[in-house]
């Protein structure tokens, strides 16, 4: 091919073609990440094995996607917005780009629905197209130069884009962790909760709650415990509560905002996508609160404020109208039904795996069960699952080496899914 002769000083040909290489340099902290992203490997597994048996009849209990019909009061609100859109009036309402931080009535919304038992203001909540986004985008505003602890195992996107901001050193085969990185283990021995009388100081402390995979939710006196670290040590505690509307445990704060002092230490993530049920619409929220300040006094509310301004655009008029209608009376107890149809999900996966002696974990403050294979490779029980049940789980080890020896169920599934994985669990493990 001529195309872009003229570019680069050097090219290497394929098969058929030649393909000239830029002289732009990679991005170093991209080249250090470990192997694909845990969620497509598993994709490729997957597809591996349906090439192998084009009959398997695959039942995904794997990556935490929602897979019910979005509840009828929340399409609502879209519906009406989306004509709204294409009227006069409606288009000068909520039409063209909205302000960077969110509707006004949904930063109110929120902040009446989820805050109003804490201090939390609708000034302080910045409404987005997701937690993953905003993750990215926290990441952006700190930079490079700063040391960061994380919960192991934790869902992959904290230290993935630790790694990408360079806030890591290089992966270390004999550890499977990222150097210059504190992996918090959070054990059956622990309770799930990581010893943080021993854990280092670090800059930045990524925390989820319930977490993502073990579905442990910390308690008050924990996340106490936790705060006060931070506090005493000037970290910034990155809060993720994505599944808070899962806990049931009334031990277990649902906001960080719960811990008195935690608006001096913590940012707080959270999103639409698993409290109603439509993560591919793209509605979520983090709050910065005002009194969170970097070393020189300054706020970082405003550093985040720019960064909002300047890489995103405002979430989309419709997911907003979204938004509106699940913090509505309706909207929001349509949210709380398919949440519980979710955790009986998960109660049904809870007790099967129970039933078949295995040592399980979380289920009932969160939608994800976490079962225990002590000594074996997490891989190897992912693809002898998957072989021998045609059921696509999570391997524990891709949530950082404290997941080994452990895999993930999601309780997003269809009811009959859910039971037929059931169905087949029993039938091969039984054996
Ligand atoms: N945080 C945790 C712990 C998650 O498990 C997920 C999604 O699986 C997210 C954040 C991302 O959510 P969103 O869809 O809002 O980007």
């Amino acid at each position: 091919g001529g195309r872009g002769v003229s570019r680069g000083a050097r090219s290497h040909r394929g098969l058929n073609q030649t393909i000239c290489m830029s002289t732009v340099t990679r991005n170093a902290n991209i080249g250090k990440l470990a192997a694909g992203y845990l969620f497509p490997e598993i994709a490729r597994r997957r597809n591996e094995h349906l090439e192998a048996n084009p009959d398997a009849k695959i039942i995904s209990l794997g990556i935490g996607d929602t897979t019910e019909p979005i509840p009828q009061p929340i399409v609502d609100g879209m519906v009406e917005s989306a004509k709204g859109l294409g009227t006069l009036d409606g288009y000068g309402k909520y039409g063209g780009y909205g302000a960077e931080q969110g509707q006004g009535p949904l930063r109110d919304a929120i902040a009446e629905r989820f805050y109003s038992h804490v201090d939390t203001s609708a000034a302080d909540i910045f409404v987005s197209d997701g937690s993953k986004c905003d993750i990215g985008r926290i990441q952006m505003m700190f930079g490079s130069g700063h040391s960061v602890s994380v919960q192991d195992p934790s869902y992959p996107a904290y230290v993935d884009t630790s790694v990408i901001i360079g806030n890591t050193g290089l992966f270390n085969d004999d550890t499977s962790q990222f150097d210059d990185i504190q992996y918090m283990a959070c054990t059956a021995g622990n309770g799930f909760f990581p010893d943080i009388d021993s854990a280092k100081k670090s800059d930045i402390v990524f925390f989820c709650s319930p977490n993502n995979p073990t579905g442990a939710a910390a308690t008050r006196e924990q996340l106490t415990k936790l705060v006060a670290k931070c506090k005493a040590d000037g970290s910034i505690l990155i809060y993720d509560a994505a599944y808070a509307i899962y806990i049931e445990n009334p031990d277990c704060p649902k906001t960080i905002y719960e811990i008195p002092g935690a608006d001096e230490v913590a940012i707080e993530t959270c999103s639409f996508s698993k409290y109603a049920g439509f993560t591919g619409l793209r509605l979520g929220w983090t709050v910065v609160p005002e009194n969170l300040t970097f070393s020189d006094g300054s706020k970082v509310k405003t550093d985040y404020n720019r960064i909002m301004s300047t890489c995103f655009n405002g979430a989309s008029n419709v997911a907003q109208a979204a938004g509106m209608a699940c913090c509505s009376d309706a909207g929001y107890k349509s949210m709380l039904d398919l949440v519980a149809y979710y955790k009986e999900n998960a109660l049904i996966l809870k007790k099967c795996f129970e039933e078949l002696g295995f040592e399980v974990h979380g289920g009932t403050d969160a939608p994800y069960v976490w079962v225990g294979f002590p000594g074996k490779n997490s891989w190897d029980v992912f693809a002898e699952i998957l072989s021998g049940t045609s059921i696509v789980t999570t391997p524990g080890a891709g949530f950082g080496p404290a997941g080994e020896g452990f895999v993930r169920a999601s309780a997003f599934g269809h009811r009959e899914n859910i039971l037929e994985a059931v169905d087949r669990l029993k039938d091969y493990f039984k054996k």
